[in-house]
């Protein structure tokens, strides 16, 4: 008989062992069924931020059960969706002055692209073209598919994926190409919205580009009438060292994403926030302005008031300085391997650390990245490299002590690359 009926996402369930059963999780840890406790340094998805059960948040949702459950958000509000909205719009970036709930990265960046086209469409301009960095990724829907790169991940729906215009990776030394590409594909008044993962591209590699890149990415849409809509999905709640990565480009998108460490990490739920103008775009005695979008579980009160829990923390303890010293210290630790032959593009934003392993065969397929996984379940450390790239996203409660296990592993391991 077949042991579990769970099919598991990104799993390639004919070569991938079992999964392990998790039945506890605490601080930086989570903790098989057997009693190993594995340290999460990918942060279970990029999502827990303070660390796993973080107390005030766990409160917060028990005692949101006391009086709430889902209520329908069109007609009806409440307190919890009220408060982080509020709270939200202050935080961020100046000039986003309005929230739109939704329950995960992807549906906040299927929102974004939306809004960005009925702007487009209720101010009576014909702009629809969607402007995109190589090697995004904004999720696995069809949306988000199609402004992301193409590849093995989505040759299959292909067929259902949009046109989109792509702008290169800024590549160090060639930023201006990036730039000149993306002023180019503005002058036909055709663009819609240009989106990109600020500073850090996650899951194309954690591909790292200067903050100032940005701010000229935004001096040109501005400038054109483009859109820009900055997918805070992954960079937000303070990855890349400031709460959003857009603040290190001193720059306000005109929409900006944000879901993983909205609550941090403990429950699902997804913002995305938008300017009065894309808003007032949609405000009209026309019916056919409205924004029509929504999700059965749209701003889901537990989920909103673990949002408000996570707000708090950020407000009243001293989380900036926590994520300093992290970032510090991956900075430090990861240093040991610059200039080290097995390496290359060791790199850092923030509190995340990032390198390339030497290897004959790269690429997110590479046979060395489901070998690399094992190795470090082995030496309880819950890392999954993209291919050959090794990269570290921990928990802002994780440990110097931590680390330094964590990257004596990586030196053990790329030896063991090395003598194959
Ligand atoms: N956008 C970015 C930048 C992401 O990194 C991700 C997920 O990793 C998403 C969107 C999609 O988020 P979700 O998996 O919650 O749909």
């Amino acid at each position: 008989m077949k042991p579990s009926a769970v099919w598991h996402p990104f799993t390639q369930h004919a070569t991938e062992p079992e999964p392990l059963l998790i039945r506890r999780t605490e601080g930086a840890y989570v903790e098989t069924a057997d009693g190993a406790r594995l340290l999460d340094a990918i942060s279970s998805w990029w999502v827990i931020t303070h660390g796993h059960r973080s107390p005030r948040i766990i409160e917060a949702i028990r005692a949101a059960t006391e009086t709430l459950d889902q209520v329908i958000f069109a007609g009806l509000t409440h307190e919890p969706a009220e408060a982080l909205a509020t709270a939200l719009v202050e935080m961020a970036p100046a000039g986003l002055d309005w929230v739109f709930y939704s329950d995960s990265g992807s549906t906040s960046v299927e929102v974004a692209l939306k809004m960005a086209l009925g702007f487009h469409r209720n101010t009576g301009a014909a702009r629809s073209r969607i402007v995109i960095m190589e090697h995004s990724y904004h999720g696995d829907t069809i949306g988000t598919m199609s402004v992301g790169a193409r590849g093995v991940f989505n040759a299959a729906y292909d067929p259902l994926l949009f046109d989109v215009d792509t702008i290169p990776f800024p590549v160090a030394g060639r930023e201006q190409d990036t730039l000149d590409r993306f002023e180019a594909l503005t002058r036909d008044g055709r663009a819609a919205a240009l989106i990109v993962e600020p500073l850090v591209l996650g899951a194309g590699g954690m591909l790292m580009y200067p903050a100032w890149v940005l701010t000229e990415l935004k001096r040109i849409a501005e400038r054109s009438g483009t859109l820009l809509i900055a997918d805070e999905v992954m960079t937000g709640w303070g990855r890349t060292g400031t709460l959003f990565a857009c603040e290190q480009a001193g720059i306000a998108p005109d929409i900006l994403c944000t879901s993983k460490g909205l609550t941090g990490g403990a429950i699902p739920l997804a913002a995305t926030l938008a300017t009065d103008a894309v808003f007032r775009a949609h405000f009209s005695t026309d019916r056919a302005k409205t924004f029509f979008h929504s999700s059965s579980y749209t701003a889901n009160p537990i989920a909103c008031a673990a949002g408000l829990a996570n707000v708090a923390i950020w407000r009243d303890e001293p989380v900036a300085d926590r994520v300093a010293a992290l970032s510090r210290m991956q900075a430090e630790k990861v240093a040991r391997f610059a200039g080290d032959p097995r390496f290359e593009n060791v790199r850092t934003a923030g509190t995340i650390a990032a390198l390339d392993l030497r290897v004959a065969e790269a690429g997110y397929l590479a046979e060395v990245g489901p070998k690399l996984r094992a190795f470090f379940l082995e030496r309880g450390l819950l890392l999954r490299p993209l291919g050959n790239v090794i990269y570290v996203l921990p928990p802002y409660c994780v440990t110097s002590a931590d680390l330094d296990r964590l990257f004596d592993a990586v030196d053990e391991a790329a030896d063991l690359v090395r003598r194959g």
